[in-house]
């Protein structure tokens, strides 16, 4: 029986990890669940699965939260704050901690289960994005698991050697194969991008997701950002990651050895299946997730990504390039423009405007300590919301 914690229980990957977990009431039992802010739903996690321990984020859900619970009489301790979070990553009886909070608001209690040797079961990508080499570091140190839950990198896992340790060409490995759909603007002129609306942004055609991640899906920053995550997980630079647009989203992403051979994964776009292989490793278990039917799908695309319509790809590749700090600038800036495009204040194409601006104002420095990258995330933060006053104005 392994303990389960689940960082951001309330959201679109923690639903789909507790879908899995309650498949398995043999294999997991939750022991931590933690939410920012939706109390009711969190609530409802609570009454299911009987957790020891609830966080929540918001202060002030976080009371309203703690009176719900006591007229329902339901026994889990109630902590808040980011506090809470590290608190309940680090758990002795917690063995598997799910990294699902979204952005930058996820690193700390990331960190802290990587510090703590858990399993940890990567979905909050904007953690390694952030803090890469210390990121690793940390896992390495302290013996812990790092198991990637983003579909890519979960399929590029799987197809890889079993003892892949060192890095791609040891393995005799000559590229990774990052596949993406494209996002729900895959076809549209450069000139329709300017007025797209947060709804149309949102309207993946393959994935449900978060509004954070489906925008970044839609600006192709997701993709930036996976190559990013690529580079840190499997050792390797953007020059060994080729992007490739696959609008079925079919295949999950494919690992090219240099014999020849192309490995790829390939399932339904339902997060339920990397998260109950990471989850079960190295064995399997069921998922709920719909069988693949090849009949049905008939035909598979595959394009190249388009650098001039998508900047922000060329922008995530260029700080992973630069090193230190600039990814975890780049992410800041990524995370206020697009809540201000969520928020109809600044227009889609503008997202990249803002990251590209801030980057250019910034130096970035080595990011040897959380430290130095919590002050550059927050530096990065102000010029971002300062780029985006000063646009506004000129609209
Ligand atoms: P959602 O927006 O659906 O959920 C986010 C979760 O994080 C919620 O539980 C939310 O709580 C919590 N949260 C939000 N803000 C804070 C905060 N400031 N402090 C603490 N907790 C917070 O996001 P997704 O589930 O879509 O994505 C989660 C992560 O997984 C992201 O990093 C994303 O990139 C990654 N990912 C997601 C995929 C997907 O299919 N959805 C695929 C691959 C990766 P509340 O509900 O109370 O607001
Ligand atoms: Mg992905």
């Amino acid at each position: 029986m392994k303990g389960l914690c689940v960082l951001g229980a309330t959201g679109s990957i923690g639903v789909s990890t507790l879908d899995v977990a309650a498949r398995h009431p043999d294999k997991y039992k939750i022991i931590a669940l933690s939410a920012n802010s939706q109390v009711d739903r969190l609530i409802e996690q609570c009454e299911k699965f009987k957790p020891e321990y609830a966080v929540v984020v918001n202060e002030t859900a976080a009371s309203e939260f703690a009176e719900k619970i006591k007229s329902k009489n339901l026994s889990v301790q109630v902590l808040s704050g980011n506090a809470g979070l590290v608190t309940i990553a680090s758990l002795p009886q917690v063995d598997y901690v799910m990294a699902a909070i979204v952005g930058a608001a996820g690193l700390e209690s990331s960190l802290a289960a990587a510090r703590a040797g858990k399993r940890i079961l990567l979905a909050n990508k904007e953690a390694l994005v952030m803090s890469g080499q210390l990121f690793m570091d940390e896992v390495k140190k302290n013996n812990a698991e790092l198991l990637p839950i983003d579909s890519e990198h979960n399929a590029i896992f799987q197809c890889l050697p079993e003892h892949y340790e060192k890095d791609l060409t040891a393995s005799g490995i000559t590229k990774i194969l990052l596949t993406g759909s494209g996002g729900p603007f895959r076809t549209k002129a450069a000139n329709e991008l300017e007025n797209v609306t947060p709804d149309q942004a949102c309207a993946h055609p393959n994935w449900s997701m978060g509004r954070k991640i489906s925008v970044d899906s839609a600006t192709m920053m997701n993709k930036g950002l996976e190559i990013i995550e690529a580079c840190w997980l499997f050792n390797t630079s953007p020059d060994d990651i080729q992007v490739v647009v696959h609008p079925q989203s079919v295949i999950h992403s494919m690992v090219q050895y240099s014999d020849g051979s192309v490995l790829a994964q390939l399932g339904q776009p339902d997060m339920r299946t990397p998260i109950a292989h990471a989850l079960s490793w190295p064995e399997r278990i069921s998922s709920g997730v719909e069988k693949l039917d090849l009949f049905s799908i008939a035909q598979l695309e595959f394009e190249q990504p388009d650098y001039e319509r998508f900047p922000c790809l060329r922008l995530a590749e260029e700080s992973i390039r630069k090193g230190g700090t600039a990814p975890a600038i780049l992410n800041a800036a990524n995370e206020v423009a697009v809540a201000s495009f969520l928020d109809k204040q600044l227009k889609f194409t503008d997202i990249a405007y803002i990251v590209e601006k801030t980057l250019l104002n910034l130096k970035s420095r080595p990011a040897n300590t959380l430290t130095d990258i919590l002050e550059d995330d927050l530096a990065a933060r102000k010029e971002a919301e300062q780029l985006i006053q000063s646009r506004v104005k000129q609209d």
